[in-house]
């Protein structure tokens, strides 16, 4: 159905790095994991968020004056972040409908037919509004547009199932292999995640399986080593993607009330030593 809603908090045209290509990335809110890593963590609460810059905040007190709360609870009506003179209040996350989420991607068409890109559906775990994210697929399939979906993978195997017709390319996360270390920093174990992408990798769907390095997690040679072998026991992927842990989403947690927990940035060397092992 066109109208069918979901919660986004993100819709970005000209990515390169979602896929093949120049695409609009959808982001959707909510997630089922909760990577300590994770540089965007307002996607993680599948409800609106008020995101506070403290910073910018010069203490007017507009805000509490122009809200119907008086900020001592809040229903995301937004008084307050159109009265701040500072923009140091934002509301992350809003209800779209299919049909105005298309009318985004379609500006972009033609950057898609050029380039050889398309659309990604990520998040968040994209995987977690299925009607919404069907639906759209459905619809980019009709107008002729490559479709992407980013996904961690711990949901049912049917729901790879469900969107196998208009899915083109998954790019699938392996976070680490070890279970019990993947549950220490994402909060859930990893059998089903990797029981999901073995089934995935045996049909004829193209799959980038992608590698967040972060140091002290998942950086060991061992580690990888086992991602390895476990690939290696499987239909190869179409691509296998390092990426390097970076800090650039570390200042949201503050934004959000949230603690933040800091890892190192891998070098250079490593990155290539780690690269190396897979090759
Ligand atoms: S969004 Fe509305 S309800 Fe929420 S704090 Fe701002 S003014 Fe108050
Ligand atoms: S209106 Fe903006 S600058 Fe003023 S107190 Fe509220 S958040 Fe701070």
């Amino acid at each position: 159905m066109i109208d069918t809603k979901a919660i986004l908090f993100d819709i970005q045209r000209n990515s390169y790095v979602d896929g093949p290509g120049i695409r609009t990335t959808v982001f959707f809110k909510g997630c089922n994991l909760r990577c300590a890593w994770c540089h965007n963590p307002e996607s993680q609460s599948a409800l609106p968020q008020m995101m506070f810059y403290q910073r910018k905040c010069t203490g007017c007190g507009k805000c509490k004056e122009k809200c119907p709360h008086h900020l001592e609870r809040c229903d995301f009506c937004g008084r307050c972040t159109l009265y701040c003179p500072q923009e140091a209040r934002e509301i992350c996350g809003k209800e779209y409908t299919v049909r105005e989420v298309l009318y985004e991607i379609l500006k972009d068409q033609s950057f898609y037919n050029s380039s050889g890109g398309g659309v990604t559906f990520s998040g968040g775990e994209c995987m977690l509004q299925m009607d919404f994210l069907t639906e759209m697929l459905k619809r980019c399939k009709e107008n002729g547009i490559h479709t992407a979906v980013d996904t961690a993978g711990h949901v049912p195997y049917e729901h790879f199932e469900k969107i196998f017709p208009y899915t083109d390319l998954f790019l699938y996360d392996v976070k680490c292999f070890d279970s019990g270390k993947h549950k220490q920093y994402t909060g859930v174990g990893n059998k089903l995640i990797l029981a999901n992408l073995k089934r995935l990798l045996a049909t004829d769907k193209a799959i980038w399986v992608r590698i967040p390095i972060i140091p002290s997690v998942n950086d060991s040679e061992e580690e990888i080593r086992r991602i390895k072998c476990f690939l290696d026991s499987c239909k190869p992927p179409d691509k296998v993607e390092l990426l390097p842990y970076h800090a650039m989403g570390e200042h949201k947690y503050a934004v959000i009330g949230k603690k933040v927990q800091t890892f190192s940035v891998p070098s250079e060397e490593k990155m290539k030593q780690l690269k190396n092992i897979l090759s």
